[in-house]
């Protein structure tokens, strides 16, 4: 029996864990000095002055609208094709996630299809760089900048990837990562936020921290007990303990997306002239290959046959508004036909930078050989 093949897993080495022994033998086990390093490297990453470090990836959109002012009665683009966080979030807000399809050749938001779903209550576009590959930031921002909404990425993604030569995390007004560990650098769990606008990271700070405008860290410097609760906030703070291993599997990251690559163009090959079609890949962008999709019209049969060969393939994603949740608020089936036909068409592979070429033809073999 080979070993089962999972479709993403993280990798921890030495240099990791005696990162995190490091901050448990040390004063501050939440809110300290790596947090700040983390969040340091994070933005030095993405191109940007400013990140907030949180406790996941869906804490991190929670802050970002937040800080946006969206709130009840407001709406919010969002892609269909999407895990639930980048919409439930929005409801989090008391807002409305309003529901676009995505392009057939790469799924991402397509930008000639938001056009049609702003109205007056419109607060914000989100774009999804879904599977690592960066969206049409161009496009998003120019009909943002038309109808005067705010620009935000949910990023979880595509750390580490690029558009035009510029980094993700640089191409909208507020960008999101999640450090779970089935994404690129994992703390468990974890998010941040990142934004060159001082003010939304300002927001987002005292979001994170129940509404108050200092931590412990800053009181116990100015010797003072007093603080002051200015905003309805949440407790989304990461520990240093988490963070520490963020900035450890941080130094890793260029090297694992270089890996990534290189395993996806292995599949490319494989599957040229075969009925397993790979999603598309335009040429201006560093993709960052959280996922590797393809499409193909038995994908049920596919994904039992191969979930029975030991090879852990999934399937990305339930378009969110046919959940019962959202489907019990008033979302109708048919809502993005595009979105609806690719899920039943696609099928997630197993790729991860711990994988060999050998791994991928395992599967390979598995998918076009019969
Ligand atoms: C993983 C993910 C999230 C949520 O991140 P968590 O850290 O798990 O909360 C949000 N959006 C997308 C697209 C994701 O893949």
């Amino acid at each position: 029996m080979t070993d089962y093949l999972p479709y993403g897993r993280h990798i921890i080495d030495d240099e990791d864990i005696a990162a995190v022994v490091g901050v448990l033998k040390g004063d501050w086990l939440t809110t300290g000095p790596s947090v700040a390093l983390f969040e340091e490297a994070v933005a030095a990453l993405a191109g940007v002055e400013h990140a907030v470090a949180v406790n996941s990836g869906t804490a991190a959109l929670h802050c970002a609208y937040h800080a946006l002012g969206i709130g009840p009665g407001d709406e919010v683009v969002v892609p269909a094709m999407t895990f639930a966080a980048t919409a439930n979030a929005v409801c989090y807000c008391g807002a409305r996630p309003v529901f676009v399809d995505v392009l057939e050749d790469n799924l991402l938001i397509d930008p000639d299809a938001i056009e049609a779903c702003i109205t007056p209550k419109t607060k914000a576009i989100v774009g999804v760089d879904y599977a690592g590959h960066p969206c049409d930031w161009k496009a998003l921002r120019s009909l943002a900048d038309r109808y005067g909404v705010a620009l935000v990425a949910d990023a979880c993604h595509s750390i580490g990837g690029a558009l035009d030569g510029e980094p993700v995390g640089s191409l909208a007004d507020i960008s999101v990562f999640s450090f779970h560990p089935v994404k690129h650098v994992t703390t468990g769990e974890g998010g941040m936020a990142v934004t060159d606008d001082a003010a939304l990271a300002a927001r987002m700070r005292t979001f994170r921290n129940h509404g108050i405008t200092s931590d412990a860290a800053q009181r116990e410097k100015t010797h003072s007990w007093y603080y002051e609760m200015v905003d309805l906030g949440f407790n989304y703070r990461i520990t240093d303990i988490q963070c520490a291993l963020g900035i450890s599997q941080l130094s890793k990251l260029s090297r694992w997306i270089e890996k990534r690559n290189e395993l996806a163009k292995q599949y490319d090959a494989a599957f040229m002239g075969t009925g397993v079609v790979p999603l598309l890949q335009r040429g201006n962008i560093q993709h960052a290959y959280h996922l590797y999709v393809v499409r193909c019209e038995n994908r049920n049969d596919l994904f039992v046959r191969l979930r029975t060969e030991g090879i852990g393939v999934n399937v990305h994603y339930i378009p969110v508004y046919l959940h019962p949740y959202y489907a019990e608020k008033g979302y109708a089936k048919g809502l993005c036909p595009v979105a609806e036909k690719a899920y039943g068409e696609v099928l997630t592979l197993p790729l991860w930078p711990g994988m060999e070429a050998a791994d991928i033809e395992r599967v390979v073999q598995a998918l076009v050989m019969i």
